[in-house]
């Protein structure tokens, strides 16, 4: 079987260790895997490539939005699933939380809750900038193992579909992978021109900024092992350590309802400083004046999410991650769903190829194709909605 794999972010690069892993007859199993960010550094200095993308979009990939991801106990089982060495890496590049602090804009704290989870009580939540699990996951595939071509379209009409490329290169598959984030090519394909309309990705009337700042980690944090979260009449506000305790990087965020998209991404950090006092000014809690009057960033992502789908594949095409789900940033579940998903479909792909290797199989690969992808949809459908 041939799979390509469009987009190499949490989704894409954990589903490429998940078939590795799982799927039957290894020898005759081929998976490409395409990106069209190429990260022009390693940590801190990461950067899209702008000759792929430009910055000024109001894109989503984890080469340009920054700031921190936490993954929840039930995530890190998943990693720990999909390969103990990208658990190992993941464990100890980010900082353990071991609770949630919740705080009002005057300083009143409401709760304190732990992250533990009780089907895997060794487990706490772990923050760490979101580019550093894309980096853990690209360190245990292996770098080599991504090609940099930009997709532009996925043709669905014929015998196997086609991957068409910013070059104007071609190539099919059995099996071709959207992990392609919220703004899918693949979900494109899949629905064509309804993907204008219908199942578009919407603006949830939420955006956000974010960065990390070097300084000792506050006491509100190790105190309590602690991700704070202050919530007010002007937004919510929020900040962890992105980093083991042994490093000085906070992570800070601040979240607020507006109707209106900005023009763009790019925004100076002074001005972004300005609304951030406006906004946050007055709130009691010393650690976010002091982030304020700290921070560097000049850019605010908006928040999006893409309505429900009938379905999440057809015709020899699957959608993974954000491209079939795409949660609010503000959830905290992304990236932890990306992993459920890749874990999911490579079992049930598994299942349904073993029916069709068998002898006297009476499974066709295009059926076992199709029957995990609706499995997939399926099982969401009853456990998430
Ligand atoms: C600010 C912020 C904070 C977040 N915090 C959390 C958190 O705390 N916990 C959590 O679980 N989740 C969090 N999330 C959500 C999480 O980051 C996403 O859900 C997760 O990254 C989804 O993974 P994905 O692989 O599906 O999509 P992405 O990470 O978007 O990856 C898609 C990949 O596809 C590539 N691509 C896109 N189009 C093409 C194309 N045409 N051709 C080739 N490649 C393409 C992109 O460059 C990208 O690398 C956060 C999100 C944001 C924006």
């Amino acid at each position: 079987m041939k799979a390509i794999i469009v987009g190499a972010g949490v989704a894409g690069l954990s589903t490429y260790l998940q078939l590795r892993k799982v799927l039957p007859s290894q020898d005759s199993l081929t998976i490409h895997i395409y990106e069209s960010h190429r990260p022009q550094g390693l940590t801190p200095s990461i950067t899209p490539d702008t000759s792929l993308s430009k910055q000024g979009d109001l894109t989503d990939t984890t080469a340009v939005v920054g700031n921190s991801i936490a993954l929840v106990p039930s995530s890190i089982r998943l990693l720990r699933y999909i390969d103990t060495r990208l658990y190992d890496i993941f464990k100890v590049r980010g900082y353990r939380n071991e609770s949630y602090t919740f705080k009002t804009a005057r300083g009143h704290r409401i709760a304190v809750t732990s992250t533990g989870d009780k089907a895997c009580p060794q487990e706490y939540t772990v923050s760490c900038p979101r580019y550093g699990l894309w980096e853990c996951l690209r360190q245990v595939v292996g770098n080599d193992k991504i090609q940099y071509r930009k997709v532009v379209d996925v043709d669905l009409s014929g015998e196997k579909p086609v991957v068409k490329f910013a070059d104007g290169g071609e190539e099919d598959a059995d099996l071709v992978i959207g992990a392609d984030g919220v703004r899918s090519v693949v979900k494109k394909g899949l629905f064509g021109e309804d993907d204008k309309r219908q199942y578009a990705p919407r603006y949830e009337g939420f955006c956000g900024v974010g960065s990390f700042i070097d300084v000792d980690i506050p006491e509100a944090i190790t105190r309590h092992k602690s991700i704070v979260f202050t919530f007010g009449p002007t937004g919510s506000f929020g900040y962890c350590s992105a980093a083991p305790e042994s490093q000085r990087k906070l992570g800070w965020w601040s979240n607020w309802g507006t109707p209106d998209i900005p023009d763009s991404n790019i925004v100076n950090s002074e001005e972004i400083r300005r609304q951030l006092r406006e906004r946050h000014g007055t709130w009691k809690d010393p650690v976010i004046q002091y982030i304020i009057e700290n921070m560097t960033t000049d850019r605010v992502y908006p928040i999006w999410t893409t309505p429900d789908l009938p379905h999440w594949g057809q015709r020899g095409a699957v959608l993974l991650g954000d491209a079939a789900h795409t949660l609010p940033a503000t959830s905290g579940q992304g990236a932890g769903q990306a992993l459920e998903d890749s874990v999911t479909f490579s079992l049930l792909l598994s299942h349904f190829l073993a029916k069709v290797e068998t002898a006297g199989g009476d499974l066709t690969l295009k059926e076992a194709i199709e029957l995990s992808s609706k499995g997939l949809y399926e099982i969401h459908q009853q456990h998430h909605f």
